[in-house]
């Protein structure tokens, strides 16, 4: 099946049950995202700065690029301009960094702050204590430039079905808490993104509201020399 033809079967189904979907281009050429945004596709991750820079320059403005990968605080400055959502916001530091740079360009920058769901010790991501503390302090409060419209996770490589599943409802679990706790009255905090190529299905189950999809769309990846 041709990229088109993959994004249409994936745009149908997540459409069908109102879940978004981010078509993840990373480690594809700039042509290839640009079948599936010929095929009707507008929300794009990618999960390095400079590889995404890249894209954005070559493919239509109207593209919503979402980053999906760890950030360091020196590259936030370079997506500022444009970036739609940062999908993976892992500590405060980020986030204060994030603010700063939306505000230069007059901005306000909506984020998930990623927690750490998976087993694995070397996956980036924040504590369920940590999240709640930056989002009670009074710091969190003061940045204007950055609005929190959700969370995003990632299951443990190859896990069982049973031990994925645990993972996705503690992030919606927690979802419910925060949604509770910090934004009762703020529409915009709506956003689990869970769930890639492997386990989207069972994201959904678990109350997913947008998946993240690569290696289903786009085949095997053809680049490998972007330079983090
Ligand atoms: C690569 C990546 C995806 C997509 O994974 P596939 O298995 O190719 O669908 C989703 N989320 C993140 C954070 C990724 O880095």
């Amino acid at each position: 099946m041709s990229i088109a033809d993959n994004l249409l079967k994936y745009k149908n189904e997540l459409d069908a049950v109102g879940v978004k979907l981010v078509a993840v281009s990373k480690n594809n050429p700039a042509e290839s995202a640009l079948e599936a945004y010929n095929a009707g596709q507008r929300v794009f991750g990618e999960n390095l700065v400079q590889e995404m820079v890249d894209k954005q320059a070559q493919l239509p403005a109207d593209i919503e690029w979402h980053l999906i990968g760890h950030l360091q605080t020196n590259k936030v400055k370079y997506i500022a301009p444009f970036i739609k959502l940062i999908e993976s916001v892992d500590s405060f530091k980020l986030l204060k960094e994030i603010d700063k740079q939306a505000a230069k360009n007059q901005r306000v920058i909506d984020c998930l702050l990623q927690i750490c769901i998976a087993d694995e010790e070397t996956k980036y991501g924040l504590e369920f204590d940590e999240a709640i503390e930056i989002l009670r302090s009074e710091e969190f409060e003061n940045l204007k430039n950055v609005r929190i419209v959700g969370l995003m996770g990632i299951a443990t490589n190859n896990a069982s079905e049973a031990q994925t599943k645990i993972e996705f409802n503690e992030l919606k679990i927690l979802f419910d808490g925060i949604k509770l706790s910090f934004f009762r009255k703020d529409d915009f905090f709506k956003e689990i993104s869970m769930g890639m190529s492997s386990d989207y299905q069972l994201a959904i189950t678990e109350g997913s509201t947008m998946v993240r999809i690569g290696s289903s769309i786009f085949g095997k990846r053809t680049i490998k020399h972007w330079k983090a």
